[in-house]
């Protein structure tokens, strides 16, 4: 038990007794313990055993730490095999677990055995450099060779494919004794770990980027149905990616097109709709003017109708378009039918026009003819009925105006001794020529009428009964300078004449008796004079 211990032992012992003491595993405590047990207390350090709470402690430390290529699931399973294989056997099984923790690589707290070259080494003349590095070198090439075959049979069971290869490499680590042949060994090994990492890494990326790509395939299947051959494009490129070997850049670059595509077909759909709810608007604006403008059937009307409410239903730029031509084609008929009606309506209202002039003329002709009914046929002034009516007229106008009336009757002074000197139609020129005498005599609103033979009524409205004999008395004047001529023969025509005022409410018939009583007056008292009829009531 008091045999030399190697330098590696002492190695060792000194992290043991540093993690025993609870001290950090600096350069300096490291090398005042490893001098310590290398002189006077190396055989207590031989006989103490594996220092397990430091290995633990240490163990769980370099679990936590982050070693560039190790993961932690890898850590632990190399920390399983170990526990499991070695569990009958404590000592080997520090030194395994020693050896574990060193193949993480970098950051351990242990990673080298001898002391480093600090200021305080030289004084120590019993732990050379040299003799110590030969010895760890052989150590250290049997424990790495024990640790490469051990974690390269973990590799059976989750690459099976690569079990020759493995078996080869396990060979190899066996029989490599050789530190000189160790770089060939690691190079080979670093290939193999490698070809591992990015098999591993590839399967996991593989399969990663293959959900991917179904789940956006699934995700965004309602936006890409409205486009069947979009969608056939996607679905043959990612059967192309399936049937050839995986290769993790060629399904990024599916999914990467597949994305911009989703959202170039998100994009341009938006737009669709967007347009298809403009174009859908345009077109109710327009078939709603195309209502509202013509005036057409209800039919047409009702069409119209009919399309609104497919083109608010419609969702498909077909159907629109088909909806668009039918609208396009009743409306072509509607213009048809309604330049049609247009046409008509210019023909009906030229012959309504026609019409409305014909029946202007006929009115005229009409009224001429009733004229022609009112009037003396042989002198122009009313006949009897026309003399009724005007008179009838007349007095309902004064009674609404509250205004004087004065009717004059006329009696042309022997007028059958002019008949019977003159003859018959010299009598008749006479009749025409009083009357014309009368009528450019009197006012405007005054009215001449035969009453009878060679006796006339003049009519004298908003007169009273001194402005009414006067009239009566300027007529005759006028009959002295405008002479009746017959055969280069001035005739003078008299006449004698009742005039009558129009009492309160007194009818045609009490009028005309009051101023044919006047008129009698006049002959009885000498004729050609004038006699007036003062109203009985006022
Ligand atoms: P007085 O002065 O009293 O009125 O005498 P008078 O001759 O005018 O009256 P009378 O009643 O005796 O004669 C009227 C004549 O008028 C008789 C008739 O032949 C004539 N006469 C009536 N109508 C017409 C007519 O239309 N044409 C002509 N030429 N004579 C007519
Ligand atoms: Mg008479
Ligand atoms: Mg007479």
């Amino acid at each position: 038990m008091s045999k030399h211990k190697e330098p590696a032992e002492l190695a060792r012992d000194t992290l043991k007794v540093l993690g025993e003491r609870g001290l950090p595993p600096s350069p300096e405590h490291y090398a005042n313990v490893y001098q310590e047990l290398g002189g006077k207390k190396a055989t207590e350090a031989t006989t103490s055993g594996p220092n397990w709470s430091a290995l633990i402690r240490d163990l769980l430390r370099q679990l936590e730490m982050t070693h560039k290529g190790v993961t932690l699931t890898r850590k632990k399973e190399g920390l399983e095999v170990v526990l499991s294989r070695f569990a009958s056997k404590p000592d080997v099984m520090s030194e395994k677990l020693n050896g574990l923790m060193r193949s993480w690589g970098g950051g351990s707290a242990a990673p080298d055995l001898a002391p480093p070259s600090t200021p305080v080494a030289p004084a120590a003349t019993t732990t050379p450099a040299a003799p110590a590095t030969q010895a760890d070198g052989q150590d250290l090439l049997k424990q790495l060779r024990e640790l490469l075959a051990q974690s390269l049979e973990t590799t059976f069971s989750s690459h099976p494919e690569l079990t020759d290869e493995t078996k080869r490499l396990i060979k190899l680590v066996h029989t490599t004794d050789d530190p000189k042949k160790i770089n060939e060994l690691a190079k080979q090994l670093r290939q193999f770990w490698l070809k591992l990492e990015l098999r591993g890494g590839d399967k996991v990326k593989i399969q990663e980027g293959l959900l991917r790509l179904l789940r956006l395939l699934v995700e965004n299947v309602s936006e890409l149905v409205a486009d069947d051959e979009w969608m056939q494009g996607q679905v043959s490129a990612l059967q192309t990616i399936i049937s050839q070997p995986m290769d993790k850049h060629a399904i990024a670059d599916a999914e990467r097109n597949l994305r911009d595509a989703i959202i170039k077909q998100s994009t341009l759909k938006q737009s669709l709709t967007d347009a298809k709810t403009t174009l859908k608007s345009l077109m109710t604006t327009f078939i709603d003017r195309l209502g509202n403008l013509t005036e057409s059937t209800g039919e047409y009307h009702q069409k119209i109708e009919g399309y609104s409410q497919q083109i608010s239903k419609a969702d498909d730029l077909t159907l629109l378009s088909h909806i668009l031509d039918d609208v396009m084609h009743d409306t072509r008929v509607i213009q048809a039918s309604a330049l049609r009606s247009h046409e008509e309506l210019l023909d009906t209202k030229k012959k309504a026009d026609e019409a409305e002039e014909r029946i202007k003329t006929l009115e005229q002709e009409l009224m001429q003819v009733s004229e022609l009914v009112r009037e003396d046929q042989l002198t122009g002034a009313l006949n009897r009925r026309g003399l009724d009516e005007t008179l009838d007229r007349e007095l309902k106008r004064a009674d609404r105006s509250h205004n004087l009336l004065c009717v004059a009757m006329l009696d042309i002074d022997n007028f059958k001794k002019l008949n019977d000197s003159l003859g018959h139609q010299a009598g008749d020129r006479a009749l025409s020529h009083l009357t014309k005498v009368i009528k450019d005599t009197l006012r405007p609103t005054d009215a001449v009428g035969r009453y009878g033979g060679e006796e006339f009524v003049i009519i004298l409205p908003d007169t009273d009964l001194d402005a009414g004999v006067e009239a009566v008395q300027r007529l005759q004047r006028d009959l002295t300078k405008k002479f009746f001529m017959h055969n280069n023969e001035r005739i003078l025509v008299t006449f004698s004449a009742g005039v009558a005022l129009r009492g309160k409410e007194e009818d045609q018939e009490d009028l005309l008796g009051r101023a044919d009583k006047a008129m009698y007056q006049a002959k009885q008292t000498g004729k050609n004079r004038v006699i007036a009829a003062p109203a009985l009531n006022i």
